[in-house]
C-alpha cells in the first residue's frame, strides 16, 4: 500500500485546522490493525460467516443460537482488542478541539476505550460489547449470557420479560436506532468538514451521511485503502493505511 502524499497529509492537516465543525465517520477500516477483521477485505468476515438477518433472528431459535455461538467464537478477539494508532489520533483530535463528533459504524467500543468521551460518540450501528432484551431493553452483561448459553446450549431468554436477548447491535433488516440517527444527520447537516475513514461505503444509511454532509456545503475527505463509491465527490481522498496516515496528520495539527 503506497504512503499518503505529503501534499495529502498537510491539506488534511489544513481542512482539520480550518474546520470549525468536523465530523468523523469510521468503519471497520480503522478497527484493522487492532485484530478485528472488516467485512469487506478479502479474509474479512463476509467471507467466514453469512450475516444472519433481524428477520431470521426473531423467528428462528437456532438462528439465535448460532449468532451466540459466532459471538462467543469473537471473544478472544473482540474482548482483548485494544484501541490502535487511527483511534488514538482520532481521539487526539477530539481532545484538541479539532474533531467535534465521531460517528461510527463500528461495534467494538474502541473509540470510547481509546479516550473519546461517549457524548462525543454516535454508535449507529450498536455496540457488541453488552446485550439487550429486545421486549424490554433490560442491559446484560455477556459474561452472564455466556454462562447461561454455555450450561444449558439453550438460548439466552430475560429473566425479566421472557423476550429474546441480542447483543446491542443492529441487524441487518432491524430497524436504525432512531436517536443515534436523528444525532448522526444533525452532526453531518452541521459540519463543515466530514472525515469518512475505513469505510467500504456502502452499508446504507451510514454511507449516506458523507453525501447529506457535501450537499450541506462541507468538505468531504475519504481515507482508506480501496476506491469507495463516493471518491468522486470527495475534495480530498487518501488512499493510504490509517494508522500511519492519521499519526501524521496529528503531528501536524495544533490545538485550537
Ligand atoms: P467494510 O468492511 O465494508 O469496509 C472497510 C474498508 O476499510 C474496506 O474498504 C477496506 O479496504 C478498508 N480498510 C481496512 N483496513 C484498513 C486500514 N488499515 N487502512 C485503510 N483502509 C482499511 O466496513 P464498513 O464500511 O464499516 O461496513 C461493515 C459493517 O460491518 C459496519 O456497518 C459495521 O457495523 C460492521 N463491522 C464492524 C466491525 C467493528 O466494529 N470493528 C468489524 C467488521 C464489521
Amino acid at each position: 500500500m503506497p504512503e499518503a502524499s505529503l501534499s495529502d497529509l498537510k491539506q488534511l492537516g489544513s481542512l482539520l485546522s480550518a474546520a470549525r465543525a468536523a465530523v468523523v465517520l469510521t468503519g471497520a477500516g480503522i478497527s484493522t490493525e487492532s485484530g478485528i477483521p472488516d467485512f469487506r477485505s478479502p479474509g474479512g468476515l463476509w467471507e467466514k460467516y453469512r450475516p444472519i438477518d433481524f428477520g431470521e433472528f426473531m423467528t428462528s431459535a437456532e438462528a439465535r443460537r448460532e449468532s451466540w455461538r459466532r459471538r462467543f467464537a469473537m471473544s478472544s478477539v473482540l474482548d482483548s482488542a485494544r484501541p490502535n494508532r487511527g483511534h488514538a489520533a482520532v481521539a487526539e483530535l477530539v481532545r484538541r478541539g479539532r474533531v467535534h463528533t465521531v460517528i461510527t459504524q463500528n461495534i467494538d467500543g474502541l473509540h470510547q476505550a481509546s479516550g473519546v468521551p461517549d457524548e462525543r460518540v454516535i454508535e449507529i450501528h450498536g455496540s457488541t460489547t453488552y446485550a439487550t432484551c429486545l421486549g424490554c431493553e433490560r442491559h446484560y452483561e455477556l459474561s452472564e449470557i455466556r454462562g447461561r448459553f454455555e450450561e444449558s446450549g439453550e438460548e439466552p431468554v430475560c429473566t425479566s420479560c421472557g423476550g429474546f436477548v441480542k447483543t446491542a447491535t443492529i441487524s441487518f433488516g432491524q430497524p436504525m436506532p432512531a436517536v443515534p440517527m436523528q444525532r448522526a444527520e444533525t452532526a453531518a447537516c452541521k459540519s463543515d468538514l466530514f472525515v469518512a475513514i475505513g469505510s467500504s461505503l456502502v452499508v446504507y444509511p451510514a454511507a449516506s451521511f458523507p453525501a447529506l454532509a457535501k450537499r450541506s456545503g462541507a468538505r468531504l475527505v475519504i481515507i482508506n485503502r480501496e476506491p469507495t463509491d463516493l471518491d468522486d465527490i470527495a475534495d480530498l481522498v487518501l488512499r493510504a493505511e490509517i494508522g500511519p496516515a492519521l499519526t501524521r496528520v496529528v503531528e501536524g495539527v495544533a490545538a485550537e
